[in-house]
């Protein structure tokens, strides 16, 4: 098997699973309880959240557990809009966010906000003076995602963050800065104290899935999306799901301390697969930019072909690939990828997209066999025509 979907989700580190199973047996207890099996819960939870701040790069105190990425995004743009209403209602965000920000936005502008979806340019970056330019004393959040799952492109984050802290100095303005970090997180490091809050998901780094982190920095306040116990500083109330926490906070040690030679193994194997199939099939368009984007992701349009049917002769091989985000495609399959179609892409080019991601498991050998198998597809698609 060849598993180039990483981006959608990656399987679980083998220390992952057997850290999981030891607290699923031994660390059942509840971490709120006073007596000694609550305290040990207690104390994974804790061991749990300071890897994981590490590996972000702020404090434990400003990492708060959630039920996945999704929830953290969506804590992130309804506790705003309840804490600032009062103060703005003008949300600022870009064409190519991840449904879990485009769909409470959605809910946000029904309920009376404003919010502005800013474009993309053709290689899928938007610009910090575009965002900066976008903001004025009405506006309460910005939420621009790190990286996109679909092109793989780097946002300028560091340079809005940068922007935004400018504006709000000179207007005496509070607009609090979100970055949607699910796809950078173990791949591209930032610097925190640039960006007030961000999402977090441990399915994308080899932890577990239905586990998330939001982290929020120090002196941040936002209203709680769940009500209840008061855990994680009345922040997030329920009990803890401390397996998966546990899990999670495996993967972010682990990714943390081999974060340079992942990096390098995802590179070698997404350049390989470039220049093999940039060599040997033409009439393709490569929709990642060759310039800041992330390791893990090469998405590809194979012209003249649906990406759908490439992705289904490959399974064959048993070569697992995506058309597009798996979040998203149950969701924006009509007129196609809403990331590529706002890079301007032609439908031809956005029905022909295949996107390859990366894990640091794949090997430059099964690049080749890749490059071989799409070749293949594709040239058997394009003899065939299209017979729709
Ligand atoms: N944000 C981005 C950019 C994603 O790629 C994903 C998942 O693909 C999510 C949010 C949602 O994360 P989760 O699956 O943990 O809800």
């Amino acid at each position: 098997m060849i598993y180039l979907d990483n981006s959608a989700t990656t399987r679980q580190y083998d220390e992952v699973n057997s850290a999981m199973l030891s607290a699923m047996t031994d660390t059942f207890g509840n971490p709120s309880s006073l007596h000694r099996l609550g305290l040990k819960s207690e104390k994974a939870v804790k061991s749990a959240r300071a890897d994981i701040a590490a590996a972000i790069g702020c404090t434990p105190a400003e990492v708060i557990f959630t039920a996945c990425g999704t929830e953290s995004d969506n804590t992130v743009l309804f506790g705003t809009a309840r804490a600032k209403r009062r103060i703005g209602k003008r949300i600022i965000t870009t064409k190519v966010e991840h449904p879990a920000i485009l769909e409470p936005c959605k809910r946000l502008e029904s309920e009376g906000f404003e919010v502005v979806y800013l474009d993309v340019d053709s290689e899928g970056f938007v610009s910090a003076d575009a965002v900066a330019g976008a903001l004025t004393e009405d506006t309460i959040l910005v939420s621009i995602m790190a990286v996109n799952n679909e092109s793989g492109c780097i946002m300028p984050i560091e340079e809005i963050g940068r922007k935004i802290a400018e504006y709000n100095k000179a207007h005496g303005t509070g607009i609090l800065f979100h970055s949607d970090m699910v796809q950078s997180f173990g791949k591209v490091r930032f610097n925190m104290s640039l960006v007030d809050m961000a999402s977090f998901s441990a399915h994308k780094i080899h932890g577990p899935k239905g586990i998330g982190a939001l982290y929020v920095k120090k002196g941040v306040n936002i209203e709680p999306f769940l009500l209840g116990g008061g855990q994680e500083g009345h922040f997030r109330s329920g009990t803890e799901n401390v397996p998966s926490i546990i899990g999670f906070g495996t993967a972010a040690r682990l990714s943390n301390e081999r974060f340079d030679e992942r990096v390098a193994a995802m590179r070698s194997a997404k350049e390989r697969l470039l220049s093999g199939l940039s060599e040997k099939i033409g009439n393709i368009r490569i929709n990642t930019p060759n310039h800041d984007s992330v390791c893990s992701v090469l998405n590809v349009s194979f012209i003249g072909t649906r990406g759908e049917v490439i992705l289904h002769t490959l399974e064959q091989s048993e070569i697992y690939v995506s058309t597009g985000s798996a979040c998203s495609s149950n969701h924006s399959s009509k007129g196609g990828s809403h990331v590529l179609r706002a890079m301007g892409l032609s439908p031809k080019e956005i029905e022909g997209a295949i996107r390859f991601s990366f894990s640091e498991f794949n090997t430059l050998e099964e690049m080749d066999a890749v490059i071989d198998a799409a070749a293949a597809a594709v040239e058997k698609f394009r003899k065939l025509g299209s017979f729709r």
